[in-house]
């Protein structure tokens, strides 16, 4: 501690560069929460209206392979009708009674045919009025899912611009706060941040707990916490801890995050020597 080189940078240093690397990104986390569920939301839509598309496009299919289907059955009603007619005229010019007969059978095949054609020409045709009607209501769907998706995304938009500035701002601020602090604690940091719901990788001890998991702090840690010569995570959760005063100093240097009170002796400086311990 005593001889300092001008480049090196104290520990103390490196915890408010922590705290303050905190400050920000939990303002950034603030702005991410003011946006809220939108991205999620207008992605949703967004997948939802690609699925529907996928359902007209083969809805359409259908649609037109059932028509084409009705066209082929009606041109094969016609061919039936013309052999009608024709092998009825041979049946006036036959010769004995088994060409007769085999002639009634083929026009009777005919005409079996003609029904069984008409009807798949129904079932097409029920087929196709069903398929309109899906394709209508899935059109719907996509008309009122475009809606909801134009009016997410201005909505976004809308916060995104607001936002953009204050949100670069901070990103610089991280920056050049990450610059103070060596790789190993800021991989710590990103970590504890990423599984922590509060976002919370440093915090400050308030009331002798941690600030982030609330565990009671040891006295002999919190001494040394306040010291502010070592880097110390908290046992329970391990966030990095600073103390209370150092905390609440960054707050109001930064101008982010609030101060926070403690009616016990934590946010004193170690200096002023004992204190009760049993206060809660
Ligand atoms: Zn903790």
């Amino acid at each position: 501690m005593a001889e300092k080189k001008e480049k090196e940078i104290s520990v103390e240093a490196k915890l408010r560069a922590l705290f303050d690397l905190q400050l920000v990104k939990s303002e950034i986390d603030k702005i991410k929460t003011l946006r809220g569920e939108l991205p999620l939301e207008v992605q949703d839509l967004e997948d939802e209206i690609e699925g529907l598309r996928t359902r007209v496009s083969n809805l359409e299919a259908e649609i037109s392979e059932s028509t084409s289907n009705i066209e082929k059955r009606k041109i094969e009603i016609e061919e039936n009708k013309a052999a009608i007619s024709k092998y009825t005229e041979q049946q006036n010019n036959v010769k004995n009674n088994r060409e007769y007969e085999n002639l009634s059978k083929e026009i009777e095949y005919q005409q079996l045919n003609i029904q069984l054609c008409e009807k798949k020409i129904k079932e097409y045709q029920a087929n196709v009025k069903d398929r309109r009607d899906d394709l209508e209501k899935a059109n719907d769907l996509i008309k009122g899912r475009s809606i909801d998706l134009d009016q997410k995304k201005q909505e976004l938009e809308a916060i995104v611009s607001e936002t953009k500035q204050q949100e670069d701002k901070l990103r610089e601020e991280a920056k050049a706060h990450e610059a103070l602090i060596e790789p190993r604690y800021l991989s710590a940091f990103d970590k504890i941040r990423k599984n922590a719901r509060n976002g919370l990788a440093v915090v400050r001890v308030v009331r002798n707990a941690c600030g982030g998991c609330f565990n009671q702090i040891p006295p002999q840690r919190r001494i040394d916490i306040a010291q502010r010569n070592k880097i110390i995570v908290c046992e329970y959760c391990g966030r990095i801890m600073v103390d209370l005063a150092l905390g609440n100093e960054e707050v109001k240097k930064t101008g982010y995050g609030i101060t926070l009170a403690d009616e016990t002796e934590s946010a004193a400086p170690v200096k002023k020597g004992k204190k009760s311990a049993a206060k809660d």
